[in-house]
């Protein structure tokens, strides 16, 4: 099969589309699916230029989410068959630990994503446990069917932003959401739920255009943290009582803001550090206010089993920013680093 590859880490001249061979199933919940699109997440830019502590065999295929057709199943699989439309949760556990039994999957100490710790999407093979795919649901008129590049774009973002907003900060209808970086997947994927979930969102962007989408997918207000004092413009908006949520995936560039910007009773809750991980922290404004700082990534099961069910209902739906062909993989990634995405950056296989 063909494979998108990193040789080694460095730049985006480690990237090569080379002939690798057809993964075989090995378990008997093992699923094996011919790809039709992968999509790209900020992670494969880490991955390409390593992470510390995390230790990659070259060549590595990157990509953590995709979707296609079911190829061949294990002895064990009851939920899919040869033929079937399936996307791929990411997030792989050992479905034994003690994390698992009580369904936080993303706690698991075996719990690795693939594209990062395991080969990832980027081919035209992937095995992945039976747990870790689902039928890709068919929404109802008048929305059209998922496209295989909404499909591939549909997975890591929204579970990882359901988590955050639901679960973690659960917010409740007429909470003041801000987000940062509306441009990335986790961030409009955190819009459209907050919507669903009924709050008031400020979108924030250094991209006028990027704002404008903010504003059509249904951003309350939207600014342009490249101009603006994002957090005094929160405190005139919410007449100075500040937002209730703020959702962080920047760090280091906005981490003291969002503090700044967050009311009595505020949640922080972050998935990511973009600009560098060592943030600071008054934490004389953390005990005053009474504010809760949050830790998130990916989601378990049961949060996967219902983001789809929301998909399937067209009460989600993904936002592909561009789709390239295979062998166009390196212009994705460069469209990725570039920063000038609004939505999901995906490759198709088909
Ligand atoms: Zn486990």
């Amino acid at each position: 099969m063909k494979a998108c590859v990193l040789r080694g880490h460095g730049d985006l001249d480690q990237l090569a589309i080379v002939e690798a061979p057809v993964p075989v199933l090995k378990r008997d919940r093992d699923v094996l699916i011919r790809s039709h699109a992968a999509a790209l997440n900020h992670l494969d830019l880490w991955t390409l230029r390593g992470l510390p502590g995390l230790s990659v065999k070259f060549p590595h295929i990157p990509g953590a989410d995709g979707a296609g057709v079911v190829e061949a199943v294990g002895s064990s699989v009851a939920s899919v068959t040869p033929g079937d439309r399936v996307m791929i949760n990411p997030g792989v556990s050992c479905y034994r630990c003690e994390y698992c039994d009580a369904g936080e999957h993303s706690l698991c100490v075996q719990y690795r994503l693939l594209g990062e710790h395991l080969p990832g999407t980027l081919c035209e093979f992937i095995v992945v446990p039976e747990q870790n795919v689902a039928a890709i649901p068919t929404p109802p008129d008048p929305h059209p069917e998922l496209t295989w590049a909404e499909a591939a774009a549909f997975s890591l973002v929204t579970l990882t932003a359901w988590r955050m907003l639901v679960t973690r900060a659960q917010v409740r209808p007429g909470e003041v959401v801000l987000i940062w970086g509306i441009g990335g997947g986790v961030s409009s994927t955190a819009l459209r739920i907050a919507k669903l979930l009924g709050a008031y969102v400020i979108a924030t962007s250094s991209s006028d255009d990027k704002l404008d989408v903010a504003r059509s997918l249904g951003a309350d207000v939207v600014l342009n943290h490249a101009q603006m004092d994002v957090p005094k413009e929160v405190r005139s908006l919410t007449g100075k009582r500040g937002a209730d949520v703020v959702v962080e995936n920047v760090g280091e560039a906005t981490w003291e803001q969002s503090l700044r910007a967050l009311g009595r009773h505020g949640r922080l809750v972050t998935c990511g550090a973009t600009t560098g991980a060592k943030v600071v922290t008054d934490v004389r404004r953390v005990f005053w206010y009474h504010q809760t700082i949050m830790g998130s990534t990916m989601g378990n099961a049961a949060e996967y089993r219902e983001i789809v069910r929301l998909l399937g209902q067209g009460r989600l739906r993904p936002l592909v920013d561009a789709s390239f062909r295979f062998d166009d993989a390196r212009r994705a990634f460069e469209r990725l680093a570039e920063g000038k995405q609004m939505g999901k950056i995906v490759v198709e296989m088909s």
